[in-house]
Order: structure tokens, then C-alpha cells, then sequence
């Protein structure tokens, strides 16, 4: 009867966990209290001084689309992408859900893609990429080995009809009539070839690829490629992706982009990088972008790269879009070098190229590198709005 009685009664839990708040109320107080002094300390400012913003408006020469292959496209996600919780944030960053896509086709995410641009007052147009897959023995798509493929058809199209969009062709040089894609990619206003060799497997330094790089020079198509560690998609081959495997497109004379300064990855014990860095004396026409490294998971790179002397006139602006308009990328990630400020004028700006541009300027990133890539395509853009 006892037990009974104890059991019913009402315990004082109300006391106990206000007791507990204000014990965790004063931790919080005091870890905040020590961050903010650990920033003071540790506050080194932006990377390079500040120098006066590039005017006119900028080219985005790294900018993704997606498709879930509705409205005709031929996009092709694999199931396991699909089923990946990285899918939807790409699909989310775009502002269009899959039933969207589903009932309105594919267009719909270029569409969004052309307006998101159009609203931008510091990026005036983008080299939207197309994604070649793996391909098998028979010289045929693999799509037990493609996790995401957007064909240069769709793209192609696509692009023609917004002025602000232009075409980047993906070519896997394992297909048998590689040389006539590159051709039609050519016909068809691409500006250049974009690899994933991690993903689409191949290996750049196959001597059975000089025919291709061949007539990429005849055509003037340059090679924008992945290098470094790759983790957008659910498995990859970084082998693959060591820059050191370029050395034989850029000796035949292949004007190489190398994505995001290989950041992250590396081979034979030196990071990928630094093994870009040391090609760079070498091959006058190694170029390099500096696409997604605002990412958490990138600190440092920018730095690095923004400050290597013997990478001057090669850095080209991308951004990585989708990318930059997910979690990965936040102005509070660099505390140690933008004032509270410039972190919440940055994280409140709306557009995500206009948040990108500001971000990267801020840190440092100088006008000439926003300049480069309408100029390195040639691509003729007005004045940037003035604030
Ligand atoms: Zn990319």
C-alpha cells in the first residue's frame, strides 16, 4: 500500500529543472563569453587587403543544373543519389521540389536558374554544365555506374533560350563518337568540356585520350575538370582526380580549369593542391577556379590560393551552384576573419550569387579574379547595378 501511495504522489520535477536551466543558461553564457574572447584573439581580417570591387557584372563559369529526367530532358539520377539525402538539398537550393519537376519537366530548374541570375546585381550570366556518365565496355551509357547524367542535348537547348545562360558540354572520351560530340557540343555553343573523372571514370593521363584532347585545342573547347576529393555523390574514385594526371592534355595544349584548386583531396601523400600549385610553372594554359571554396569543409584553401604568387592571372570566379545556396556555405564559418557585421549583411543578402560574390570579396578575393572568366570565354556583359 505504501509503495502505492508513494508512486501516485506528484514528483517535484518543476524546481529540479529550473535549477537545471539556469545551470545550462550559464554554461552557455560562459561558452559564448570564451568564444568571443578566443575570436578576439585569434581575428586575422580578410585574407588580402581590400581592394576596390570588380564594376562590371561577372561571369559565373561553374554553375550546375539538376533533373529528375521528367519534361523529356533525359536526365538521369540514380536511385541511390535519389534516395540520398544530398539530393533534395540540391533540388531545395534550386526552390523546386521533386513534384514540381515531376509535373512542370525538367525546364523548370533552368528556368529558375535564369531568373536567379537575372535578379543577381553582381553576376550577369553562367556556364550552366552538363554531366556525361559513366560508360560501359560496349562504349554505351552505364547506368548501373551513373549516378547523375544531364545530357548536353538538354542543356544545350535549354541554355538557347535564356541570354544569361550559356552552354558547358560534358563529353566522356570512352564513347566511341566522342570526337563528334565534341564537335556537335562545339556546333551548338558550348563554351567548354566539363569532367567528373572521379565519377565518370576516367583517367586523364590514358594516352588513348590524345585524339580527343587533340580536337579540343582544334576546336578551342578548354577542359574545366574535378580535381581533388570528391563527396557530392555517394561514391567516387579520387585516384582519378589527381591533377598530376593532367600533365598530358596540358602538354598537347589543352587549356585546363581545374576545379576549385583540387581542394581537399590528395595523392602519393601531398595534398592535391599543393600538387597544382607545382604544375603551375610548367603549363602557361593551367587555369584554375575558385568554385565552392567558401565551403565549411574548404577553410583555408581560399586563403592558400588568393595568396599563391605563382597562381596570378589563372583564378577564374565559379561559384558551384547549387552549393552555395546550402548549409555548406555561411558567412558565420569565417568569425576569425569577417566582423559580426559582414557576417549578417552577407547572411541576409537574398540572391545566392550576390551572397557568393560578397562573401568571397570580402575575404579577399580580388576584382581581377571576378573579371577573368567573361573574358577568358569571351562573354560580353554591361555594368554591374549600382547599390
Ligand atoms: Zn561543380
Amino acid at each position: 500500500m505504501d509503495t502505492k501511495t508513494k508512486l501516485d504522489e506528484p514528483r517535484p520535477t518543476r524546481g529540479r529543472w529550473c535549477c537545471r536551466c539556469v545551470r545550462l543558461a550559464k554554461w552557455l553564457g560562459v561558452g559564448v563569453l570564451l568564444l568571443l574572447a578566443l575570436r578576439e584573439v585569434f581575428f586575422s581580417g580578410p585574407y588580402l587587403p581590400l581592394a576596390k570591387p570588380h564594376d562590371r557584372l561577372i561571369l559565373d563559369m561553374h554553375c550546375h543544373v539538376a533533373g529528375i529526367g521528367a519534361g523529356g530532358s533525359g536526365c538521369f539520377v540514380s536511385k541511390e543519389l535519389r534516395n540520398n539525402f544530398r539530393f533534395k538539398i540540391y533540388l531545395k537550393a534550386f526552390g523546386v521540389t521533386v513534384a514540381e519537376a515531376e509535373e512542370q519537366g525538367d525546364q523548370l530548374l533552368m528556368e529558375r536558374l535564369a531568373k536567379g541570375i537575372g535578379e543577381s546585381q553582381r553576376v550577369g550570366a553562367a556556364i550552366v554544365l552538363a554531366m556525361d556518365g559513366a560508360v560501359d565496355a560496349n562504349g554505351q551509357l552505364d547506368r548501373s555506374r551513373t549516378e547523375f547524367y544531364i545530357p548536353n542535348e538538354f542543356v544545350a537547348t535549354e541554355t538557347a533560350k535564356h541570354s544569361n545562360l550559356y552552354f558547358g558540354a560534358s563529353v566522356n572520351p570512352h564513347r566511341p563518337d566522342a570526337i563528334e560530340r565534341l564537335q556537335w557540343a562545339k556546333d551548338n555553343g558550348a563554351l567548354l568540356v566539363k569532367w567528373l573523372p572521379s565519377i565518370q571514370f576516367i583517367n586523364p593521363a590514358d594516352p588513348a585520350h590524345e585524339p580527343f584532347y587533340k580536337k579540343m585545342v582544334v576546336l578551342d573547347l578548354p577542359l574545366l575538370t574535378h580535381a581533388g576529393q570528391e563527396r557530392s555523390f555517394t561514391h567516387a574514385r579520387d585516384d582519378l582526380a589527381d591533377p598530376v594526371r593532367l600533365k598530358l592534355p596540358l602538354s598537347l595544349g589543352v587549356k585546363v580549369i581545374v576545379a576549385h584548386a583540387a581542394s581537399t583531396g590528395e595523392n602519393e601523400g601531398e595534398e592535391d593542391i599543393d600538387r597544382l600549385i607545382g604544375m603551375l610553372g610548367d603549363y602557361p594554359n593551367l587555369y584554375t577556379d575558385i568554385s565552392s571554396m567558401t565551403q565549411v569543409n574548404k577553410l583555408g584553401y581560399l586563403r592558400q590560393i588568393i595568396t599563391e604568387k605563382r597562381i596570378e592571372g589563372r583564378l577564374l570566379y565559379g561559384s558551384d551552384f547549387p552549393l552555395i545556396n546550402t548549409a555548406v556555405v555561411t558567412p558565420w564559418a569565417f568569425s576569425l576573419n569577417l566582423t559580426l557585421k559582414q557576417m549578417q549583411s552577407i547572411g541576409a543578402i537574398e540572391n545566392p550569387w550576390d551572397r557568393d560574390v560578397a562573401l568571397k570579396e570580402v575575404l579577399g578575393v580580388p576584382a581581377d579574379v571576378m573579371a577573368r572568366s567573361a573574358n577568358f570565354f569571351g562573354v560580353p556583359l554591361g555594368q554591374a547595378a549600382a547599390d
